[in-house]
């Protein structure tokens, strides 16, 4: 009985001795660690902070780049030298500038801008909102419709 006792003894004492080597941490593994450890705990939230920002910036860069898209156009020219105007928009004949929506002065210049009727083609002075030749009303329009070709829009024919 004794001898049984003994021997469970020894052997639950070997067992904790191989235990210990198993879940005993090895500090001096844990020291050469901590540089490791301080870099994932500093890099970490910088680098969280650098893909917040990014995505800040990514979110709000946009805008900007929608506004200048609304700022004039320069005239494209013809092979013979002639302003191509877009009927419809305002635009500058001195700086051959095409304005959106409803400017009437040129940004560069000053200069009241000009307009081609859409209707008739005749030209006048972008203030007038009415064709003095057929009697069109100018309506305000964002450039994007403006600038789409004539005709049914992608996907019409099906839906009518
Ligand atoms: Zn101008
Ligand atoms: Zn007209």
């Amino acid at each position: 009985m004794t001898d049984l006792l003994n021997q469970l003894n020894s052997i639950w004492s070997q067992l904790l001795e191989l235990l210990s080597r198993f879940v005993i941490p090895d500090w001096g593994g844990l020291i050469n660690l901590f540089p490791v450890l301080v870099l994932i705990g500093v890099v970490g939230p910088l680098l969280t902070l650098l893909v917040l920002a990014w995505f800040v910036y990514a979110v709000r860069a946009p805008r900007p780049r929608v506004r200048l898209a609304e700022g004039p156009e320069r005239i494209p020219l013809d092979p013979d030298g002639r302003p191509v105007v877009r009927p419809g928009l305002p635009y500058c004949r001195r700086d051959l500038l095409a304005f959106a929506g409803n400017a009437t002065r040129c940004s560069e210049c000053g200069d009241d801008l000009a307009v081609i009727c859409p209707m008739c083609g005749l030209g006048r002075p972008a203030t007038i909102a009415t064709c003095g030749n057929c009697g069109l009303v100018l309506q305000v329009e964002p450039r994007v419709r403006v600038l789409r070709p004539a005709g049914p829009p992608p996907g019409g024919a099906a839906i009518a």
